[in-house]
Protein backbone atom coordinates (compact mmCIF):
# COMPACT_ATOMS: atom_id res chain seq x y z
CA UNK A 1 0.00 0.00 0.00
CA UNK A 2 2.34 2.11 0.83
CA UNK A 3 4.71 1.66 -2.59
CA UNK A 4 1.39 1.74 -4.41
CA UNK A 5 0.66 5.68 -2.57
CA UNK A 6 4.59 6.91 -3.44
CA UNK A 7 4.31 5.71 -7.00
CA UNK A 8 1.13 7.93 -7.16
CA UNK A 9 2.77 10.97 -5.38
CA UNK A 10 5.09 10.57 -7.42
CA UNK A 11 3.59 10.66 -10.68
CA UNK A 12 0.84 13.42 -9.54
CA UNK A 13 3.24 15.74 -7.69
CA UNK A 14 6.88 16.89 -7.48
CA UNK A 15 7.11 16.18 -4.31
CA UNK A 16 10.22 14.27 -3.27
CA UNK A 17 9.45 10.92 -1.36
CA UNK A 18 11.90 8.47 0.45
CA UNK A 19 10.73 5.22 2.05
CA UNK A 20 12.56 4.44 5.64
CA UNK A 21 14.01 7.94 6.08
CA UNK A 22 15.62 7.72 9.25
CA UNK A 23 14.06 10.40 10.95
CA UNK A 24 16.97 11.51 13.21
CA UNK A 25 18.05 13.27 10.52
CA UNK A 26 15.01 15.64 10.90
CA UNK A 27 14.90 16.16 14.58
CA UNK A 28 17.26 18.30 16.60
CA UNK A 29 17.17 15.73 19.24
CA UNK A 30 19.08 13.77 16.60
CA UNK A 31 16.73 10.67 17.83
CA UNK A 32 13.99 9.07 15.90
CA UNK A 33 14.49 5.70 13.45
CA UNK A 34 12.43 5.05 9.93
CA UNK A 35 9.67 6.72 8.71
CA UNK A 36 8.01 4.48 6.60
CA UNK A 37 7.56 6.82 3.59
CA UNK A 38 8.54 10.42 4.09
CA UNK A 39 7.53 13.01 1.80
CA UNK A 40 9.16 17.04 1.15
CA UNK A 41 6.63 18.37 -1.04
CA UNK A 42 7.83 21.69 -3.01
CA UNK A 43 4.88 23.87 -2.81
CA UNK A 44 1.30 24.37 -1.45
CA UNK A 45 -0.02 22.79 -4.52
CA UNK A 46 1.87 19.68 -4.30
CA UNK A 47 1.41 19.78 -0.41
CA UNK A 48 -2.38 19.84 -1.04
CA UNK A 49 -2.38 16.91 -3.90
CA UNK A 50 -0.21 14.87 -1.35
CA UNK A 51 -2.29 14.87 1.68
CA UNK A 52 -5.19 14.00 -0.57
CA UNK A 53 -3.45 10.83 -2.26
CA UNK A 54 -2.77 10.25 1.57
CA UNK A 55 -6.19 10.47 2.54
CA UNK A 56 -7.50 8.57 -0.21
CA UNK A 57 -5.12 5.51 0.15
CA UNK A 58 -6.41 5.40 3.85
CA UNK A 59 -2.65 5.91 5.59
CA UNK A 60 -1.65 7.35 8.59
CA UNK A 61 -0.13 10.92 8.54
CA UNK A 62 2.29 12.67 10.72
CA UNK A 63 3.44 16.34 10.06
CA UNK A 64 6.73 17.75 10.61
CA UNK A 65 8.08 21.20 11.16
CA UNK A 66 11.85 21.17 11.35
CA UNK A 67 11.30 18.88 14.57
CA UNK A 68 12.29 20.99 17.53
CA UNK A 69 9.71 20.39 20.04
CA UNK A 70 9.03 16.30 19.48
CA UNK A 71 10.99 12.91 20.91
CA UNK A 72 10.60 10.38 17.83
CA UNK A 73 10.63 6.21 18.96
CA UNK A 74 13.65 4.40 17.54
CA UNK A 75 10.72 2.34 16.36
CA UNK A 76 10.11 5.16 13.87
CA UNK A 77 6.60 6.32 12.80
CA UNK A 78 4.14 3.96 10.56
CA UNK A 79 2.46 5.47 7.24
CA UNK A 80 3.78 8.84 5.78
CA UNK A 81 5.40 11.75 7.15
CA UNK A 82 5.28 14.97 5.55
CA UNK A 83 8.49 17.53 6.49
CA UNK A 84 7.48 20.95 5.28
CA UNK A 85 11.06 22.35 6.97
CA UNK A 86 12.37 22.67 3.42
CA UNK A 87 8.69 24.29 1.63
CA UNK A 88 6.11 26.69 2.21
CA UNK A 89 8.41 29.55 2.87
CA UNK A 90 6.91 32.42 1.64
CA UNK A 91 6.56 35.49 3.98
CA UNK A 92 5.74 38.97 3.60
CA UNK A 93 4.64 42.54 4.46
CA UNK A 94 1.93 44.45 4.03
CA UNK A 95 1.83 48.00 6.14
CA UNK A 96 0.82 46.51 9.59
CA UNK A 97 -0.10 43.24 8.39
CA UNK A 98 2.36 39.91 8.04
CA UNK A 99 1.81 36.97 6.37
CA UNK A 100 3.67 33.75 6.45
CA UNK A 101 3.73 29.87 5.22
CA UNK A 102 3.89 27.57 7.89
CA UNK A 103 7.32 26.04 6.89
CA UNK A 104 8.53 29.60 7.44
CA UNK A 105 10.94 29.85 9.89
CA UNK A 106 9.91 31.67 12.98
CA UNK A 107 13.65 33.28 13.05
CA UNK A 108 12.72 34.37 9.73
CA UNK A 109 9.52 35.61 10.57
CA UNK A 110 10.75 37.60 13.78
CA UNK A 111 13.56 39.36 11.81
CA UNK A 112 10.92 40.57 9.10
CA UNK A 113 8.30 42.23 11.52
CA UNK A 114 11.36 43.72 14.05
CA UNK A 115 12.81 44.97 10.50
CA UNK A 116 9.70 46.64 9.64
CA UNK A 117 9.47 48.63 12.84
CA UNK A 118 6.83 45.64 14.08
CA UNK A 119 6.19 45.42 17.54
CA UNK A 120 4.93 41.81 18.98
CA UNK A 121 6.99 39.09 17.47
CA UNK A 122 10.29 39.90 18.79
CA UNK A 123 10.32 38.21 22.12
CA UNK A 124 10.37 34.89 20.05
CA UNK A 125 13.82 35.73 18.77
CA UNK A 126 15.61 32.46 19.07
CA UNK A 127 12.99 30.03 19.22
CA UNK A 128 13.35 27.29 16.60
CA UNK A 129 10.85 25.71 14.49
CA UNK A 130 8.65 26.57 11.79
CA UNK A 131 5.85 28.39 11.95
CA UNK A 132 3.12 24.97 11.77
CA UNK A 133 5.28 24.08 14.71
CA UNK A 134 5.18 27.57 16.40
CA UNK A 135 1.34 27.49 16.09
CA UNK A 136 0.33 24.28 17.21
CA UNK A 137 2.34 24.81 20.08
CA UNK A 138 1.35 27.99 20.88
CA UNK A 139 5.00 28.62 21.02
CA UNK A 140 6.26 31.52 23.47
CA UNK A 141 8.98 33.14 25.24
CA UNK A 142 9.82 36.03 27.59
CA UNK A 143 6.05 36.55 27.80
CA UNK A 144 4.83 36.89 24.31
CA UNK A 145 3.31 34.14 22.76
CA UNK A 146 2.78 33.64 18.66
CA UNK A 147 -1.36 33.32 19.18
CA UNK A 148 -1.10 36.97 20.43
CA UNK A 149 -1.46 38.93 17.39
CA UNK A 150 -2.62 36.18 14.81
CA UNK A 151 -5.34 37.42 13.02
CA UNK A 152 -6.37 33.42 10.71
CA UNK A 153 -4.62 30.31 9.98
CA UNK A 154 -5.25 28.34 6.61
CA UNK A 155 -5.14 24.81 7.27
CA UNK A 156 -6.62 21.64 5.32
CA UNK A 157 -8.91 19.53 7.44
CA UNK A 158 -9.53 15.84 7.62
CA UNK A 159 -11.89 15.91 4.89
CA UNK A 160 -9.44 17.35 2.59
CA UNK A 161 -11.54 20.94 2.90
CA UNK A 162 -9.08 24.45 3.03
CA UNK A 163 -10.12 26.73 5.33
CA UNK A 164 -9.24 29.88 6.87
CA UNK A 165 -10.30 30.18 10.75
CA UNK A 166 -10.23 33.22 12.28
CA UNK A 167 -8.41 33.69 15.73
CA UNK A 168 -11.36 33.60 17.57
CA UNK A 169 -12.75 30.35 16.64
CA UNK A 170 -9.26 28.98 17.97
CA UNK A 171 -8.61 28.51 21.45
CA UNK A 172 -4.93 29.27 22.74
CA UNK A 173 -3.67 28.46 25.36
CA UNK A 174 0.05 27.78 27.56
CA UNK A 175 1.67 26.01 24.73
CA UNK A 176 -1.49 24.50 23.52
CA UNK A 177 -3.88 24.75 20.30
CA UNK A 178 -7.35 23.36 19.98
CA UNK A 179 -6.21 22.94 16.10
CA UNK A 180 -7.48 19.08 15.38
CA UNK A 181 -4.80 16.53 15.51
CA UNK A 182 -5.65 16.07 11.52
CA UNK A 183 -5.55 19.81 10.64
CA UNK A 184 -2.41 20.63 8.43
CA UNK A 185 -1.57 24.14 8.67
CA UNK A 186 -0.44 25.91 5.51
CA UNK A 187 0.02 29.83 6.62
CA UNK A 188 -1.25 32.39 8.84
CA UNK A 189 -1.92 36.08 9.16
CA UNK A 190 -0.27 38.66 12.04
CA UNK A 191 -1.84 41.94 12.93
CA UNK A 192 1.09 43.77 14.30
CA UNK A 193 1.71 47.33 15.34
CA UNK A 194 4.13 49.93 14.43
CA UNK A 195 6.68 50.98 17.09
CA UNK A 196 9.89 52.51 18.02
CA UNK A 197 12.53 51.01 16.26
CA UNK A 198 14.37 51.13 19.82
CA UNK A 199 11.90 49.49 22.22
CA UNK A 200 11.20 46.91 19.49
CA UNK A 201 15.30 46.11 19.51
CA UNK A 202 15.77 46.37 22.94
CA UNK A 203 13.21 43.20 23.38
CA UNK A 204 14.50 41.41 20.30
CA UNK A 205 18.26 41.60 22.25
CA UNK A 206 17.04 40.82 25.62
CA UNK A 207 15.12 37.45 24.33
CA UNK A 208 18.66 36.66 22.64
CA UNK A 209 21.12 37.13 25.61
CA UNK A 210 18.11 35.74 28.36
CA UNK A 211 18.57 32.42 26.56
CA UNK A 212 22.31 32.65 26.36
CA UNK A 213 22.82 32.56 30.00
CA UNK A 214 20.14 29.90 30.57
CA UNK A 215 19.89 27.57 28.10
CA UNK A 216 22.66 24.66 26.73
CA UNK A 217 22.41 26.10 22.97
CA UNK A 218 24.93 24.00 22.40
CA UNK A 219 23.71 20.38 23.27
CA UNK A 220 21.05 18.51 21.20
CA UNK A 221 17.62 19.23 22.68
CA UNK A 222 14.35 20.13 22.17
CA UNK A 223 13.95 22.94 24.53
CA UNK A 224 11.58 22.81 27.76
CA UNK A 225 10.85 18.82 28.17
CA UNK A 226 7.85 19.46 30.46
CA UNK A 227 5.39 22.71 30.89
CA UNK A 228 6.03 24.65 33.43
CA UNK A 229 3.13 23.82 36.34
CA UNK A 230 1.01 27.13 37.04
CA UNK A 231 3.28 29.63 39.62
CA UNK A 232 6.32 27.25 39.43
CA UNK A 233 8.98 25.62 37.49
CA UNK A 234 9.88 22.35 35.62
CA UNK A 235 13.53 23.29 35.82
CA UNK A 236 13.48 24.20 39.42
CA UNK A 237 11.63 21.35 40.61
CA UNK A 238 13.76 19.09 38.64
CA UNK A 239 16.94 20.56 40.23
CA UNK A 240 15.44 20.47 43.88
CA UNK A 241 14.38 17.26 42.98
CA UNK A 242 18.80 16.51 42.81
CA UNK A 243 18.44 15.41 38.83
CA UNK A 244 20.26 18.34 37.31
CA UNK A 245 23.25 16.42 35.61
CA UNK A 246 21.32 13.12 35.96
CA UNK A 247 22.16 10.55 32.99
CA UNK A 248 20.88 7.10 31.03
CA UNK A 249 22.81 6.40 28.92
CA UNK A 250 23.33 9.33 26.46
CA UNK A 251 20.71 10.73 28.07
CA UNK A 252 21.06 13.55 30.40
CA UNK A 253 19.53 16.27 32.47
CA UNK A 254 21.63 19.37 31.59
CA UNK A 255 23.85 21.25 34.27
CA UNK A 256 22.95 24.49 32.74
CA UNK A 257 19.04 24.23 33.02
CA UNK A 258 17.69 20.73 34.58
CA UNK A 259 14.60 21.00 32.22
CA UNK A 260 16.62 20.92 29.02
CA UNK A 261 17.26 17.02 28.52
CA UNK A 262 20.47 16.83 26.54
CA UNK A 263 21.15 14.39 23.81
CA UNK A 264 25.20 14.20 24.97
CA UNK A 265 26.14 11.53 21.88
CA UNK A 266 24.26 8.81 20.53
CA UNK A 267 20.99 8.76 22.86
CA UNK A 268 18.34 6.05 22.11
CA UNK A 269 14.91 7.18 22.36
CA UNK A 270 14.73 4.33 25.25
CA UNK A 271 17.43 6.54 27.20
CA UNK A 272 15.77 9.27 26.67
CA UNK A 273 12.41 7.93 28.10
CA UNK A 274 13.96 6.53 31.02
CA UNK A 275 15.19 9.75 31.76
CA UNK A 276 11.86 11.74 31.14
CA UNK A 277 9.93 8.81 33.42
CA UNK A 278 12.69 9.25 36.26
CA UNK A 279 12.21 12.98 36.36
CA UNK A 280 8.41 12.54 35.98
CA UNK A 281 8.46 10.52 38.96
CA UNK A 282 11.13 12.00 41.04
CA UNK A 283 9.04 15.44 41.02
CA UNK A 284 5.59 13.31 41.84
CA UNK A 285 7.39 11.66 44.95
CA UNK A 286 8.74 14.32 46.04
CA UNK A 287 6.25 17.45 45.65
CA UNK A 288 3.58 15.57 44.50
CA UNK A 289 3.14 17.37 41.31
CA UNK A 290 2.58 15.85 37.95
CA UNK A 291 4.42 17.40 35.46
CA UNK A 292 2.73 17.36 31.69
CA UNK A 293 5.59 17.32 28.68
CA UNK A 294 5.82 20.19 26.61
CA UNK A 295 7.62 17.91 24.01
CA UNK A 296 5.84 15.70 21.61
CA UNK A 297 6.41 11.45 21.73
CA UNK A 298 5.28 10.22 18.48
CA UNK A 299 5.88 6.68 17.29
CA UNK A 300 6.01 5.01 20.91
CA UNK A 301 3.69 2.47 21.98
CA UNK A 302 0.68 3.73 24.76
CA UNK A 303 1.89 0.99 26.63
CA UNK A 304 5.74 2.47 27.03
CA UNK A 305 4.32 6.17 27.42
CA UNK A 306 1.25 5.49 30.07
CA UNK A 307 1.67 7.87 33.11
CA UNK A 308 3.28 10.58 31.45
C1 LIG B 1 17.04 25.03 21.89
C2 LIG B 1 15.52 25.09 21.86
C3 LIG B 1 14.88 26.16 22.48
C4 LIG B 1 13.48 26.24 22.45
N1 LIG B 1 12.87 27.30 23.06
C5 LIG B 1 11.53 27.41 23.03
C6 LIG B 1 10.87 28.53 23.63
O1 LIG B 1 11.50 29.44 24.16
N2 LIG B 1 9.51 28.58 23.58
C7 LIG B 1 8.78 27.60 22.97
O2 LIG B 1 7.54 27.70 22.93
N3 LIG B 1 9.36 26.52 22.39
C8 LIG B 1 10.71 26.40 22.40
N4 LIG B 1 11.31 25.32 21.82
C9 LIG B 1 10.48 24.25 21.23
C10 LIG B 1 10.22 24.41 19.72
O3 LIG B 1 11.21 25.22 19.13
C11 LIG B 1 8.84 25.02 19.43
O4 LIG B 1 7.82 24.24 19.98
C12 LIG B 1 8.61 25.15 17.91
O5 LIG B 1 7.53 26.01 17.72
C13 LIG B 1 8.34 23.81 17.21
O6 LIG B 1 8.35 24.03 15.80
P1 LIG B 1 8.77 22.87 14.78
O7 LIG B 1 8.58 23.37 13.41
O8 LIG B 1 10.14 22.38 15.10
O9 LIG B 1 7.69 21.78 15.14
P2 LIG B 1 7.87 20.20 15.24
O10 LIG B 1 8.71 19.88 16.43
O11 LIG B 1 8.30 19.65 13.94
O12 LIG B 1 6.37 19.77 15.54
C14 LIG B 1 5.72 20.13 16.73
C15 LIG B 1 4.24 19.74 16.62
O13 LIG B 1 3.60 20.54 15.63
C16 LIG B 1 3.03 19.73 14.60
N5 LIG B 1 3.18 20.47 13.35
C17 LIG B 1 4.31 21.08 12.86
N6 LIG B 1 4.02 21.75 11.73
C18 LIG B 1 2.71 21.55 11.47
C19 LIG B 1 1.81 21.99 10.45
N7 LIG B 1 2.21 22.79 9.44
N8 LIG B 1 0.53 21.59 10.50
C20 LIG B 1 0.10 20.79 11.50
N9 LIG B 1 0.89 20.36 12.50
C21 LIG B 1 2.18 20.73 12.49
C22 LIG B 1 3.78 18.40 14.66
O14 LIG B 1 2.99 17.34 14.17
C23 LIG B 1 4.04 18.29 16.16
O15 LIG B 1 2.90 17.79 16.81
C24 LIG B 1 12.71 25.22 21.81
C25 LIG B 1 13.38 24.15 21.18
C26 LIG B 1 14.77 24.08 21.20
C27 LIG B 1 15.46 22.96 20.49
Amino acid sequence: MIKNTLEKIKNKTSSICRLDEPLKKHTTYRIGGPAELMIFPKNKVDLIKTIQIINENKIQLTILGSGSNVLISDKGIKGAVISLKNSLKQVKVNRNELYAECGAMLGKIVKLAVKNNLIGLENLNGVPGTLGGALIMNAGAWGGEISENLSCVELINSKNELKKIKKDEINFSYRKSSFDNSDILLSAEFKLREAEKSIISENFLKAQSGRRNTQPLDKRSAGSLFKNPKNNSAGKLIDEAGLKGFVIGDAKISDKHANFFINNGDASSEDMLKLIKKAHSTVKEKFSIDLELEVKLMGFEESQIKGL
